[in-house]
């Protein structure tokens, strides 16, 4: 067993089972063994590959995508560029470096980074010279708020619950024969699940993301107060439905439970309940990553990129390109959502 894995197994002995929430919450941010916390995971040597690293075109076509959104509302100034989460900060230095010719864009602009690893921070800083730190979106400045967030909301820990009834027993991390194993708590009427009595039956398991909704809010409440919008990426669909819950390690799936701490662990995102929490501004029609790519012109950037290219380069520009947006790829599976403000449009790439 790892270090925090026998951490977690004298705190269950002491106090009781945790809530998959509780559980994940330290597997992905305890401060001396979590797993972002510790380490940059990212990369073909890493755990996993996101889309920023994969190919610069996501993150240039994302950065002009805002950039547009700002020109259409009217070029406020001085504006918030945010990042939830930004991993090893590759997605902000594409857009920063593709919107470099977009007339004020930067004079308006203070880079802002929502990151609670002190690991990843630094990798940050490397790559983008003038940053604030935030611990929380709460603490974002009352600004015009230009805001992405790619493969954020899946590192957020949730909650599963199997109906029983009108009730609901909650999944739990316990000892099994002093080895930590998943078991179930007593049926009990959950209120934030009333509406999900509706679209289940017995037996099913829904999930549910404590952190989401205040989240959402936050990012909400500034956009249609001072303008602004989010585009968030992320995997999973309306409603989520399942066990969704999947950890990674070198690549390959694995048991979540096998190795707290050293493998992520992730969910799909249920992008109704963030449509849910984007009142008071509104939320576009979720679209599959490919068609937004698309609509953002990643076949002519990937056309002009490929003039300069040859041999093993080209060829793995060309795989980047399909990777991005094949419908057997990221393309379908990879979703995008836009809150923007009530007296404005959605931002190009996406429709209301
Ligand atoms: N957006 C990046 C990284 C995705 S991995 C990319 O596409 O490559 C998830 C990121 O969210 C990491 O940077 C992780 O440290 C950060 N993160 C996870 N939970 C967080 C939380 N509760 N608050 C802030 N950042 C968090």
């Amino acid at each position: 067993m790892t270090a925090l894995g026998d951490l977690l197994i004298a705190r269950i002995a002491r106090t009781g089972p945790l809530s998959l929430a509780d559980y994940m919450a330290d597997c992905l941010m305890h401060p001396q063994h979590g797993y972002y916390a510790t380490r940059d995971p990212f990369g073909a040597a890493g755990d996993f590959t996101t889309a920023p690293e994969i190919s610069q075109m996501f993150g240039e076509l994302i950065g002009l995508s805002l950039a547009q959104a700002w020109m259409d509302q009217g070029r406020p100034a001085p504006i918030t560029l945010a990042e939830l989460g930004p991993g090893r900060g590759t997605l902000m230095a594409d857009a920063l470096r593709a919107t470099r010719g977009v007339p004020g864009f930067h004079d308006a602009l203070t880079v802002h980074l929502v990151e609670t690893s002190p690991a990843l921070r630094q990798s940050q800083a490397k790559l983008i010279a003038d940053a604030t730190w935030h611990d929380s979106a709460a603490t974002l400045p009352d600004a015009p708020l230009f805001v992405i967030a790619n493969e954020f909301f899946d590192a957020l820990p949730i909650r599963q619950f199997l109906r029983e009834g009108d009730g609901w027993r909650e999944k739990m991390v316990g000892l099994t024969d002093g080895a930590l194993g998943f078991g179930v708590s007593e049926a009990a009427p959950i209120g934030l699940l009333q509406d999900r009595l509706n679209d289940t039956k017995d037996g099913d398991l829904v999930e549910y993301c404590p952190a989401l909704p205040a989240i959402t809010a936050a990012l909400s409440a500034k956009i249609e107060s001072f303008g602004g919008c989010a585009l968030i990426i992320d995997y999973g669909d309306w409603t989520s439905q399942g066990d969704t819950l999947q950890a990674l390690k070198s690549h390959k799936h694995t048991d979540p439970l096998a190795a707290p701490g050293q493998a992520d662990l992730t969910a799909h995102v249920d992008f109704a309940a963030i449509a849910e929490h984007s009142h008071p501004a509104r939320f576009s029609r979720l679209t599959p990553q490919g068609v937004f790519l698309e609509r953002l012109g990643i076949v002519q950037r990937a056309q002009a990129l490929a003039g300069g290219l040859s041999g093993e380069a080209l060829k793995s520009h060309i795989a980047a390109h399909r990777r991005l947006t094949h419908r057997g790829e990221m393309g379908e599976l990879f979703k995008v959502i836009s809150i923007y403000p009530s007296n404005a449009a959605p931002p190009p790439g996406l429709e209301p």
